[in-house]
């Protein structure tokens, strides 16, 4: 299994910026926090049916990135713990678990 190096700087960094940009982590912007994430996936979707260039798709998916890590954040969660956990689950799942179709 590789090493999948951590998470927390990356989430330190993430709340830091927020921090100093203004954008608030309290538990009033959760369900904002929430929305904002699926406005980042439905960019990166659009860019794609547009046919933009990767690197626009790509840049898209790190907005998205950077607003799960700071979600992450402001949930107090720790996220190499739940990666760990989740990738360890999957890795000991079946080939293909639960897919008749797509996948
Ligand atoms: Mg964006």
């Amino acid at each position: 299994m590789p090493d999948s190096g951590s998470l927390s700087p990356l989430v330190q960094e993430v709340r830091a910026l927020a921090d100093s940009k203004g954008f608030g982590s309290s538990e009033a912007r959760i369900w904002e926090m929430l929305a904002l994430i699926h406005t980042e996936v439905s960019e990166a979707t659009d860019a794609y049916k547009k046919g933009e260039s990767m690197e626009r798709v790509g840049e898209e998916l790190t907005d998205a990135l950077i607003r799960i890590l700071h979600l992450v954040s402001a949930l107090g969660l720790d996220a190499d713990a739940l990666y760990r956990r989740v990738m360890d689950r999957n890795w000991q799942r079946p080939f293909r678990a639960n897919t008749v179709r797509g996948g």
